[in-house]
């Protein structure tokens, strides 16, 4: 699996290079806004996000447009096809989004764009190319330089370049191919997700509230709705309109799981969890009351994206028996088990008083469940344990805090 980290470098950019970068910038924004302004709908639906889609419906115009290299025109369209998928799974968890606006203060820089030297780089401009120094600590030792930088494990990746104050900075994401060897497998974490068929889709042990399954249930209702009412037409365009419908409505549902489980698998990564507990489809369906198929096929369909993600990174996926995970105290050391601990969304412990959203507990417990598994199995995960909000706990119900990341660096990709 890869490991990545941001640094933060900064440029001793010329004095005469500034203008050019200057302008980089500028042309980038413009790049990034246009592409954002044909994606756009206000309808979250008709917003396009497809990579595909928004290349053939702006790529030539902005080329004519600017003086861009086609890597950078290709970086601004990945920005703003980020920023509108940001936008469309924000509106799809009834939050509120508006067009994303960028600002001119950022320009992406990838394998074709930038070239790493040992004391320099050079990066693309709107005319050419300029060289820049980076700004080194004279002393980088116990430094995030020290660590990523000088160390040649961590391989710089892309990056992205700012301006602040007049200087210029690049953040640039390094990152190191880790063995997912039987060390890693023994020590890791275990992210636990509880899937609910109403409130949030996905809850984890991290204390994450993923997707809205209201809202899911609500767009299928719709769709059946709509679906009815021209059945009892009959007619062979209402047959078709059935057909079109029901295809884009079952490719925004792939949409929005896809999103929760991109969500699901970050969190994992962020909190180096080696594995992902899901709960055994069987036990939920007990809990759907009106046996939805559809529930059951967006809990799959989840769990499917959600390994098909995780693989990338050497996460393994596993399935635990759901039995009591609702009414355990998931407190390490407590572990009571009772019907009246749960009452609707709240859990209160009986017996040591601790409240906790009762699927937050219920995701803790789902993680616990697999360490249980792991120690029962003596398959030698001697250290494993379940992944936190705060920290982790151990088998034995021992606490440990999460501990802070170094300043300057971060463990997860870039999010601009
Ligand atoms: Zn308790």
């Amino acid at each position: 699996m890869t490991a990545v980290r941001n640094i933060q470098l900064k440029l001793a950019v010329d004095e005469e290079d500034h203008d050019l970068l200057d302008e980089t910038f500028e042309q980038f924004r413009f790049a990034a806004q246009y592409v954002a302004d044909v994606g756009w709908d206000d309808d979250p639906i008709g917003i396009v996000t497809n990579q595909g889609d928004l290349n053939a419906a702006t790529y030539h115009e902005v080329r004519d447009q600017t003086d861009l290299t086609a890597n950078h025109v290709q970086s601004a369209r990945s920005l703003a096809s980020d920023a509108l998928s940001n936008c469309k799974e924000r509106i799809f968890d009834g939050r509120r989004a508006s067009k994303p606006e960028f600002r001119g203060t950022a320009v992406v820089y990838g394998a074709r764009t930038v070239t790493y030297n040992d004391d320099y780089c050079t990066l693309s401009t709107v005319d050419g190319r300029v060289k820049t120094e980076y700004v080194l600590p004279a002393d980088p030792a116990g430094t995030v330089f020290e660590d990523y930088w000088f160390d040649d494990d961590w391989e710089p990746r892309e990056a992205t370049l700012h301006k602040r104050d007049g200087d210029y900075f690049l953040h640039v994401a390094v990152q190191k191919d880790i063995d997912v060897d039987a060390s890693t497998i023994k020590n890791g974490a275990v992210l636990g997700v509880d899937c609910n068929v109403d409130g949030s889709l996905a809850v984890t042990s991290t204390g994450m509230f993923l997707g809205n399954a209201d809202y899911l249930n609500h767009r299928r209702d719709e769709f059946e709705r709509r679906r009815g009412k021209l059945q009892q037409t009959g007619t062979r365009s209402a047959h078709l309109t059935i057909q079109s419908i029901g295809n884009r409505f079952s490719r925004w549902s792939e949409d929005y799981l896809h999103r929760v489980s991109k969500e699901v698998v970050r969190e994992a990564r962020e909190h180096d969890c080696s594995a992902i507990a899901f709960e055994k489809l069987e036990g939920i369906r007990e809990r759907i009351s009106n046996g939805s198929k559809f529930q059951q096929w967006a809990f799959r369909e989840l769990r499917r994206h959600v390994e098909y993600k995780a693989e990338a990174y050497g996460i393994t996926v596993t399935a635990v028996n759901p039995a009591y995970t609702s009414q355990r105290c998931s407190h390490g050391e407590c572990g009571f088990t009772h019907r009246t601990n749960r009452n609707g969304d709240e859990f209160v412990c009986q017996k040591c008083g601790r409240e906790l959203h009762a699927d937050y507990n219920a995701a803790r417990n789902v993680a616990w469940r697999l360490v249980q598994n792991w120690l029962k199995s003596g398959s030698g995960r001697a250290n494993c344990q379940v992944a936190l909000k705060s920290g982790t706990v151990n088998a034995s119900g021992d606490f440990t805090p999460a501990s802070d990341g170094q300043s300057g660096s971060s463990p997860t990709s870039p999010r601009l």
